[in-house]
């Protein structure tokens, strides 16, 4: 396994860990200038802030500190009640993906969606089985156009606790199913992204990411899961802090070959949100190196 006790440069931020300074929105360009100042050498935006810099803007900066992408967050939410709604998820993914292609990413995250409407408070139907079929379909509608356009996709598998609003795929088994059957030449444009929050406690993830191989190991998110933990999405600790075993799952991912960044990726109204990001970057540095 790697050595990250020494430097920092196998860490990326994911760009939503520091989308709040002091509790205030931060834009885009100014989380990139923070990262380029301390020697952060890869980052992965979220398509919400890029949108609001702009694209062109963004691929500028990317190019002008010769930043890397870690991955690009996200596409997927492929569910909906009828076709004109499926037809809507396909379009905006395939979008998402040419953004993913001008920022030069590495992939585009997919966070696959499950019941429609449950996000916003009412699921539209109880039916996670239909859910599940129209998510496979998407991603094999969507592996067309990611194909000609040479980016690959990486399915997230999400906690449990996401499977109605969120993902209804919810471990890493389910989401190499998905890449067995709709990618099963393993061409290297389906994998995965190993989320240390949403997997550490599945007695099968070791021997998932030992199926899953260099090839469909796509992108690995560190964060840490506190007790207790009081918001189910955005109450993330920082590595170090909760009860997540990080290297020993790094071990484990770079045992198969894995040879990428640590991307950090901590969603957290109540505390990280709310100091500086300077304070938060810098902290994702000294962790990175003790915890990671
Ligand atoms: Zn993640």
């Amino acid at each position: 396994m790697r050595d990250f006790s020494t430097g920092h440069e196998w860490l990326s931020i994911n760009t939503a860990t520091v989308r709040k300074s002091r509790g205030a929105e931060l834009p885009l360009p100014d989380i990139i200038e923070a990262c380029v100042r301390r020697g952060i050498r890869a980052i992965s935006p979220w398509r919400d802030q890029v949108q609001a810099a702009g694209l062109a803007k963004i691929s500028q900066l990317v190019r002008t500190h010769d930043l890397k992408l870690s991955g690009y967050c996200r596409g997927g939410m492929f569910t909906a009640t009828d076709a004109a709604g499926l037809k809507a998820a396909l379009d905006d993914n395939r979008r998402a993906v040419d953004e993913a292609v001008e920022l030069r990413a590495p992939c585009l995250v997919l966070v696959v969606g499950s019941l429609p409407g449950a996000l916003q408070g009412k699921a539209a139907h109880k039916d996670i089985g239909l859910a599940r079929s129209q998510v496979r379909d998407g991603i094999e509608q969507l592996l067309e156009h990611s194909r000609q356009a040479g980016m690959p996709l990486a399915i997230e598998p999400l906690h449990p606790m996401t499977a109605a609003d969120r993902a209804c795929v919810n471990t890493l088994e389910h989401a190499l199913d998905l890449c067995d059957v709709l990618d099963p030449s393993r061409t290297g444009a389906l994998g995965v992204a190993v989320d240390v929050y949403h997997t550490w406690w599945d007695p099968k993830l070791q021997q998932q990411i030992e199926r899953a191989g260099q090839d469909r190991l796509l992108a690995f998110h560190v964060c840490d899961w506190l007790t207790p933990t009081t918001d189910l999405l955005n109450d993330r600790g920082m590595m170090g802090d909760g009860v997540i075993d990080i290297p020993r799952i790094r071990n484990w991912v770079e045992a198969q070959g894995f040879a990428g960044f640590s991307e950090v990726e901590i969603f957290s109204t109540g505390n990280w949100w709310g100091k500086p990001h300077e304070e938060v970057l810098d902290t994702c540095i000294a962790r990175h190196k003790t915890a990671v």
